[in-house]
């Protein structure tokens, strides 16, 4: 067969979405009405919007097609099980329980297994999971190796467990451990993959202590496709079987659909123990809904059942998984200093290492983020000091990395839109000696990203 350098887009369009052109001006007027804030800049105001790929996906033909199957009954709804069996066709849980998205399925669990002095090890929380874990009292820690610190590090599994610190916090710690997650690709790590061979590892350091073993698997088929890729006999099996082989290494699951389930709203939380599946459907019913709809329309199960269908294609994760690393190898080939290995969803700008003018406290990565969006209607999102910079006492630290994170929506934007991204990452680097720091004006007590308001530090 021969091969091609360029891997194109396993699609083509059948639905158009207009993009609304503006100026610079345009958008500095926008800046000043937000406070410099970007999660306060309208949609209609943005070019490319790289804020995230929750739920932000396109879905397809069949999705759309099976948005019409949706059975609205209140309780049995034949969508629900339509729903279950697409689930369980990857992950063969015995329970299923879906919930509107991936935070109430973590607000559920850890509202059963958590609790004050209880201790949930993962490999990185990812923030909702961090603060459902700590809402209930207990403490989260985060044990992922060494090179998953690194924002240089050659790793081909960067999001891999350190098993050994596993172990000692087991052995010290052991009886306060009503759980051991693993988050699959590692969000808050960069999206960078785990081993098949780690979670064996972790699986076994459980199963020595009796521990329930649950995946966060948002980015299962991401995460399934780099296995393929980089782990050791395992190139030439269907994604599908590697997804089923992690599957059955672990005791449940919580779930984004707003992920690799293509969907634009849903999750679920998935389970083997009874009594556990049982609490859980207490509570559902209590804020989700009944449990064979859990706060989600008919017809959303059914989009999900066939979303599920389609990440795990070939075709599709080699373009996605590919598409991602031609954004970051482009920014490295022009000297952007970039997280590496690129990982699955997004490219990380290391802001800190561009803009080492700009104190940490001034916060660089907002600086980028800010210029991204002024110089070329790009939104990304600051992943550093302003998101993790604040402690409780009111005080104010640097967060160990101050990143720019463009995430990428799943089928959503060309080659030519992201090479346009490129350009502007480019001219923004350009004259980056010039950009200014941010002070905040004005900022509540918790998760002030999402609405602080920013002056420029002149
Ligand atoms: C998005 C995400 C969640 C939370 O899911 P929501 O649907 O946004 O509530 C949890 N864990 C990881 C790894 C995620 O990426």
């Amino acid at each position: 067969m021969p091969t091609f350098r360029t891997v194109i887009e396993p699609f083509r369009i059948h639905s158009v979405e207009p993009i609304h052109m503006t100026t610079p001006e345009h958008r500095l007027a926008a800046l000043d009405r937000a406070g410099f804030n970007l999660f306060k800049i309208d949609a209609q105001d943005v070019l490319i919007d790289l804020l995230t790929d929750s739920g932000t996906g396109a879905m397809s033909r069949d999705q759309w097609a099976a948005l019409q199957h949706g059975d609205e009954s209140y309780a049995g709804s034949p969508s629900y099980y339509i729903f279950r069996d697409a689930v369980r066709n990857l992950f063969p849980f015995e329970h299923v329980i879906p919930t509107h998205q991936g935070r109430a399925a973590e607000r559920i669990l850890f509202s059963v297994l958590g609790g004050p002095g209880k201790v949930v090890p993962n490999n990185t929380h990812f923030d909702t999971t961090r603060a459902n874990v700590e809402y209930t009292g207990a403490t989260a820690v985060d044990l992922v190796i060494d090179e998953g610190r690194d924002p240089q590090a050659d790793h081909p599994f960067k999001g891999n467990m350190n098993v050994e610190a596993l172990r000692a916090l087991l052995l010290e710690r052991g009886d306060d451990v009503p759980v051991v997650f693993m988050t699959i690709t590692n969000n808050s790590g960069g999206g960078q993959p785990v081993s098949l061979a780690n979670l064996r590892a972790v699986k076994a350091v459980c199963d020595e202590f009796g521990k329930l073993f649950f995946l966060d698997a948002c980015r299962f088929a991401e995460n399934a496709w780099f296995i393929r890729e980089r782990e050791e006999g395992q190139h030439d099996r269907d994604v599908v079987d590697i997804v089923r082989d992690i599957a059955s290494l672990a005791d449940g699951m919580t779930m984004s659909a707003k992920k690799d389930p293509m969907g634009n709203i849903g999750g679920w939380l998935a389970m083997n123990d009874d009594d556990l599946a049982a609490a859980c459907r207490e509570l559902l019913i209590l804020t989700e809904g009944f449990p064979t709809y859990g706060g989600l329309a008919g017809r959303d199960l059914e989009a999900l059942a066939q979303g599920l269908k389609e990440v795990v294609d070939h075709d599709y994760l080699n373009y996605r998984i590919r598409s991602t690393a031609y954004v970051g190898e482009a920014l490295k080939q022009i000297g952007i200093p970039v997280l590496s290995p690129i990982g699955g969803h997004a490219v990380y700008i290391d802001a800190r290492a561009l803009l080492p003018h700009i104190d940490p406290l001034h916060y660089p990565g907002q600086a980028l983020a800010v210029a991204l969006y002024e110089m070329g209607g790009v939104r990304t999102c600051e992943i550093g000091t302003v998101m993790f910079g604040q402690q409780s006492d009111g005080t104010e630290v640097a967060a160990p990395l101050d990143l720019v994170r463009l995430a990428i929506p799943r089928r959503t934007y060309t080659q030519s839109q992201m090479d346009y991204v490129v350009e502007v990452c480019e001219l923004v680097a350009a004259t980056s000696e010039q950009l200014k720091g941010f002070r905040i004006a004005e900022a509540p007590a918790r998760l002030r990203h999402f609405t602080a308001k920013f002056e420029r530090v002149i």
